[in-house]
């Protein structure tokens, strides 16, 4: 087994994840440790265009399977390709976003691989004997577990989205090393026919950088406008209360909370949101939390960075303005 760290680059379409250069970053610094490579994994069709997007992100090595086969994520085919380049650049650590398709993928790849998984990792290092050791959040992140790995052995984690940075850039160019695809009679039987997309081309709030949120307060499907109005002029993704979900005012794949989604933005903007605990469960590991609320006493403010005690329907109009304008110089 190598020293170097394996990085899976998700893209759809061509478009890589942002979450997937991220983890490009935490490979990079754990490559520092190991004293091995950071190389990358790209599986799709005419990936060309994705594997250059690795040139000078400290990627070594970019093996590429490219094949008509490989168009559309399928959890069985992917995992046998994932698991050949894996055979084929032995390394010690495999990292890719905790995404859905990370999600599905990790534990297909790390049974077949025998290798350890942690998932939806916050921080990664390596200890004195070349052992991996992650931080997690458990229990909707009320707590914290460190999970320390068998050194000698293969080693897997998810990263979760937004807690690295993307690479600076101005690295090397990355070498590719090409993987066939092989079919297998088996597994080829179930095949992708279509992924039908949601959303309407919105950004997805597990992925975003910036996540807008309003509550029951909106009243209305319609005045979610300002909502959007806000998430597009920062190039953010709109997130919801339960409230606001049940009330049929946005659709449940944008509830962020306990029953909802886990979101970690740089940025989570709340808007007429009052904080309950389940809501809180999905977005308090926001890295800048802005709450706007008319009530000075709602407890969303207990975990805001910056609160502002106001009416939304005033005052998210006069904050899209103000980012449009600084945006525009
Ligand atoms: C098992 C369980 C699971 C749950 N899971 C989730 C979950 O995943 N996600 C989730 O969000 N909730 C969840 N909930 C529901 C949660 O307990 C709350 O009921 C919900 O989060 C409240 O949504 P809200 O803040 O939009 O509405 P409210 O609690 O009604 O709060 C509205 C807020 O808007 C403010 N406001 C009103 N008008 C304005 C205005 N014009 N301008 C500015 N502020 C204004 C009010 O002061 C208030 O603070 C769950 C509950 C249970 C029991």
């Amino acid at each position: 087994m190598t020293k170097d760290i394996l990085v899976f680059i998700e893209q759809r379409d061509g478009a890589v994840l942002p979450a997937a250069l991220q983890t490009i970053t935490a490979a990079s610094q754990l490559a520092g440790k190991t004293g091995g490579k950071v190389v990358a994994a790209v599986i799709g069709k005419d990936m060309g265009a994705v594997a250059d997007k690795l040139d000078g992100s400290g990627v070594a090595f970019v093996y590429v399977a490219d094949d008509a086969a490989l168009a559309m994520y399928n959890p069985l085919k992917y995992t046998r390709t994932l698991c050949a380049i894996i055979e084929k650049a032995d390394p010690q650590i495999i990292l890719l976003a905790a995404s859905f398709m990370g999600r599905d993928l990790a534990p297909r790849v790390a049974m077949r691989t025998n290798a350890g998984l942690a998932t939806d990792c916050t921080e990664l290092d390596i200890e004195g004997s070349g052992a991996l050791v992650v931080k997690r959040p458990i229990y909707n992140g009320k707590a914290f577990s460190r999970v320390h790995f068998n050194a000698g052995r293969r080693q897997m984690a998810s990263v979760r989205p937004n807690t690295f940075a993307a690479p600076a850039g101005g690295g090397a160019r990355a070498e590719r090393v090409s993987v066939p695809y092989a079919a297998d009679s088996a597994d080829d039987r179930q095949t992708t026919k279509e992924i039908a997309r949601t959303g309407g081309g919105e950004k997805d709030v597990t992925e975003a950088a910036i996540v807008v949120s309003g509550g029951r307060s909106l009243k209305s499907e319609e005045n979610f406008k300002i909502i959007y109005d806000l998430a597009h002029a920062l190039d953010a993704a709109v997130g919801a209360s339960r409230a606001a979900c049940d009330a049929g005012y946005q659709p449940h794949s944008r509830q962020v909370g306990l029953t909802g989604k886990t979101v970690t933005p740089q940025l989570y903007i709340a808007c007429g949101i009052s904080g309950a605990i389940q809501h809180l469960a999905g977005m308090r590991g926001s890295r800048c939390i802005v709450a706007i609320n008319t009530d000075a006493e709602a407890p969303i403010f207990k975990v805001a960075d910056y609160g502002v005690v106001a009416d939304l329907f005033t005052f998210v109009p006069l904050l899209t303005e103000a980012v449009k304008k600084v945006r525009s110089h």
